[in-house]
């Protein structure tokens, strides 16, 4: 009997999912909208000069966990912009094949210089596509729609919240001294009354 049942209620969960509707998209026709996060490539910024605002630091190379960026300087020369003397990568690459999306080059970056980007997908045929080169991180600025999170906003998340104040405390108030009481008046001397003696050593008297 229990065999009759078991094979009724996997029949019945069979037909019920094959009334249900697939859910299979037919891609690459319709892409599935990504998650607010979703990264999958790199790209590299100008400041708001106009100038490369990678600076050469090579703090995300430093950073990297699977060591794929490799950067080539500093370099210290004249910003054909502002004309001062600063740093600036000399080379950059970064290889995509290996990046675990971490992220963590973009949030050590103190200059903002390296993002990520949000296109949909990232097809490649050999492994050397997957090589972003310096150009094609400048190219990749104005070519793909970035990701929300640059260094300065990544370390805004993560900076540990401070504790709110602690309450005032008024300092304890002294009391004060009730006031003190009025003096009696001295009453007045009786017209009769004798001044006191005043004993009048003599002169020449030796002194006690
Ligand atoms: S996301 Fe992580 S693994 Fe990829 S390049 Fe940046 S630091 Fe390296
Ligand atoms: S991208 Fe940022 S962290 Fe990397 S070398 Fe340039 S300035 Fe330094």
């Amino acid at each position: 009997m229990g065999y009759f049942t078991d094979s009724v209620a996997a029949l019945a969960a069979t037909m019920r999912n094959f009334f249900r509707p697939a859910t299979t998209v037919q891609y690459p026709k319709v892409i599935r909208p990504r998650a607010e996060r979703y990264r999958a490539s790199f790209a590299l910024l100008h400041d708001e000069q106009g100038d490369e605002a990678c600076i050469g630091c090579l703090q995300c190379e430093r950073i990297c966990p699977s060591k794929v960026i490799s950067i080539k300087g500093p370099v210290k020369k004249d910003s054909p912009i502002t004309g001062k003397k600063r740093g600036y990568a000399d080379d950059f690459t970064l290889d995509l094949s290996a990046c675990i999306f971490c992220e963590l080059c973009v949030q050590v970056c103190p200059t903002d210089a390296i993002v990520m980007t949000r296109e949909q997908e990232q097809p490649a045929f050999a492994r050397e596509d997957l090589v972003l080169t310096m150009a094609k991180l400048y190219a990749n600025e104005k070519s793909k729609p970035r990701a929300w999170g640059d260094g300065t906003r990544l370390m805004e998340m993560q900076a540990i919240p401070k504790p709110p104040a602690p309450p005032k405390v008024e300092p304890p108030v002294a009391a004060k001294p009730d006031p003190a009481p009025p003096k009696p008046e001295a009453a007045p001397a009786p017209a009769d009354a004798k001044p006191e003696a005043v004993a009048v050593k003599p002169a020449g008297a030796p002194i006690p």
